[in-house]
């Protein structure tokens, strides 16, 4: 048997029976795939149901309001999954008179539909031979073709792609012109290229698991799957490792500048990181103490007295403050000049947030 009849054997007697599954109308595949981007399954099911009774079609989508649809999905987060589907729905209103286009070029025209969600509606709803490869396609990808190399880059998705591509039936279902009179048109009942797609969906859900299993022995693959055949008992070592991206580092000269009980403070943007939190006012860069005093001077800011405090470090998610710390005692007299909140510690403990980037300096309060 080949790759794909082995899969879409397994798939009719094993498949995961969901709403979506059972009228998979244009409509249905996108709102299921919408729904299950960043969420579980099971999570979907309530949510998926309760959408299409109060919202059964493209149309009622277009035309509904925005607290109707918001209070549609209010819990399963991400709320611009939901404003992309109202656009977009909007959009196949006006351009395509209602229908959903079938071709995933046209599909991911629309708003809030990448590459994999056009792959998975043309495939499931359309019929079209697109392999829809989400990282669930990318792990069994991975594995059945021992994969080294970090599967998070576009090589890897479109070694992926073709994979699966080369793979797929090559039988032409009944929709595109296949006829089961005629054995050369290679005729398969169904919708050979969606399931093949939800096939893969499901061995990516319940049989070649991410950190626990792989239950290769009920693998329809096993035979063909190579780490499983060259390293048995090794499935889980692919895909590799996601190779750390390196962190930027930045310098920054924070100052703890007193005038008797009151400290400067200052709000950060509106965006971006730490956005609205409060801070104690920095300089980029290390500064050392003749261009402290300049900075401070160039803030309305006369010293009395000026000390190096400790330096520290902040580990984000993407980079790393490494801090050089100055306490500074300002001149009260000039404290009216200053351009930052001067704000009392019972203030600065209760009422603005600092975050804890900032924790070494905040000791010292
Ligand atoms: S044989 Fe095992 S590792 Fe290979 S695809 Fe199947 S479940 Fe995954």
């Amino acid at each position: 048997m080949t790759f794909s009849a082995e899969l879409l054997d397994w798939y009719e007697h094993n498949r995961r029976i969901l709403p979506w599954r059972e009228d998979p109308s244009p409509y249905h595949v996108w709102l299921s795939e919408i729904m299950l981007q960043q969420t579980r399954v099971e999570a979907v099911r309530e949510y998926y149901l309760r959408f299409i009774e109060k919202l059964p079609d493209i149309r009622s989508l277009a035309e509904a309001p925005e607290d109707t649809y918001l209070k549609l999905w209010e819990g399963l987060g991400y709320y611009s999954r939901v404003r992309n589907l109202h656009k977009a729905a909007y959009v196949i209103m006006e351009k395509y008179g209602g229908a959903m286009p079938s071709s995933s070029k046209e599909l991911i025209e629309l708003p809030g539909i990448g590459p994999y969600t056009a792959s998975a509606i043309a495939s499931i709803a359309f019929g079209e031979a697109a392999p829809a490869v989400d990282g669930n396609l990318l792990r069994v990808f991975a594995r059945l073709s021992r994969y080294g190399e970090n599967i998070r880059t576009p090589a890897a998705l479109r070694a992926a792609v073709s994979f699966y591509k080369e793979r797929m039936p090559d039988r032409v279902p009944a929709e595109q012109g296949g006829t089961e009179n005629d054995p050369g048109s290679l005729y398969r009942p169904g919708n050979p290229f969606g399931n093949f797609n939800q096939a893969l969906m499901d061995i990516g859900a319940m049989v070649c698991l991410p950190n626990s299993g792989p239950f290769c022995e009920r693998c329809p693959l096993a035979s063909r799957c190579r780490i499983h055949n060259e390293l048995p008992g090794e499935e889980l070592s692919l895909p590799a490792a996601k190779e750390r991206a390196e962190k930027k580092t930045e310098l920054l000269t924070v100052f703890v500048i007193r005038t008797g009980g009151r400290t400067a403070i200052r709000k950060r943007p509106a965006r971006g990181l730490l956005a609205g939190l409060y801070e104690f006012p920095n300089a980029a860069g290390f500064l050392d103490t003749d261009e402290a005093l300049i900075w401070l001077r160039e803030h309305s800011v006369e010293p009395l007295r000026i000390m190096r405090t400790e330096d520290s470090e902040h580990v984000f998610t993407h980079k790393i403050w490494k801090m050089r710390g100055y306490e500074v005692d300002a001149d009260p007299f000039t404290e009216e000049k200053i351009p930052f909140i001067m704000a009392s510690d019972e203030e600065i403990l209760g009422k603005y947030s600092i975050p804890s980037a900032f924790g070494a300096y905040l000791k010292r309060i």
